[in-house]
């Protein structure tokens, strides 16, 4: 169906059957046909020419040392929806707390794995006319999102199990929080890369990037030594059961193909590497 926003008029296709929907342009949310109040949102307190410097300087592996020197080329402020809950251990009143869980299937960028959104520092939301992001509908039912919250329950569970209490978890829904993400592509020697960046402190999430030829050599190289050196004792073992260390050898070049050593291969076959951010609150 079409929803037209009553806020700044834009009318935008909305599915039917959720809770609320949001108004791409401006923010603006909708519950049952009405406006809903409890919106917030975190400011983004990194610009552009900041969001581009934090992703040219950061520098992954194998990264060509000029990677700074590439252009910027397109960026856009997207704003993720989150649902706010308030939550609570009964009986130990003191672990009730605030939290949020992404509210969308879809986020507009990768994020790292079981990425924790803060739920502090929010103000509230007031639609705005002029252009400042991309806002997102939320499409997942607060009940399901919540279960990404599992690590909340756990500490407080931790938390409980000190003082021999047995806790009861309970929430309810608060409201909608969105969240700041820049979006960015740029170019390095005529090939197009994408990026995103925390909008609220400047941190790199994901970031695909070119391999340098100096990147792919010193990759190359490491893979070759642990080769070598599994080889080495693939063969110092084949002479300990008696086989012909050759065939031995083999034997342990293909086994030492561990995560490392296929991280380390795959930088020097890629050309483009993918930075994303370890887990992080
Ligand atoms: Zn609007």
């Amino acid at each position: 169906m079409i929803v037209q926003c009553p806020f700044c008029g834009a009318k935008y296709e909305a599915p039917p059957g959720r809770r609320f929907y949001v108004c791409p342009y401006c923010g603006t949310a909708l519950s049952e046909g009405k406006t809903y109040e409890n919106v917030y949102i975190f400011k983004p307190a990194v610009d552009k020419t900041a969001a581009f410097k934090a992703v040219l300087n950061f520098r992954p592996t194998a990264a060509p040392e000029d990677l700074p020197a590439a252009s910027p080329v397109e960026a856009e402020l997207h704003f993720l929806p989150l649902y706010l809950y308030y939550v609570s251990f009964p009986p130990l009143d003191q672990l009730a707390t605030y939290a949020t869980a992404l509210a969308t299937s879809s986020p507009p960028v990768p994020l790292p794995p079981s990425f924790r959104f803060p739920a502090r520092w929010r103000t509230p939301f007031k639609p705005t006319l002029e252009r400042v992001g991309v806002f997102h509908s939320p499409d997942l039912d607060p009940e399901a999102a919540f279960t990404s919250l599992q690590e909340v329950v756990e500490e407080a569970r931790a938390y409980a199990q000190v003082f021999k209490v047995k806790i009861g978890v309970e929430w309810r829904l608060e409201g909608l929080v969105y969240y700041p993400i820049w979006r960015l592509a740029y170019d390095y020697r005529g090939r197009r890369y994408s990026a995103a960046v925390d909008a609220t402190d400047g941190t790199v999430l994901y970031m695909e990037y070119p391999i340098s030829a100096r990147g792919r050599a010193e990759a190359l190289g490491m893979a070759a030594a642990v080769a070598a050196g599994a080889a080495a004792l693939g063969a110092m073992a084949a002479a300990y059961v008696g086989l012909p260390p050759a065939l031995g050898a083999a034997g342990g070049g293909v086994a030492s193909l561990g995560a490392a050593t296929r991280l380390v291969l795959n930088l020097a076959a890629a050309r483009v590497g993918k930075y994303k951010a370890e887990k992080r609150l």
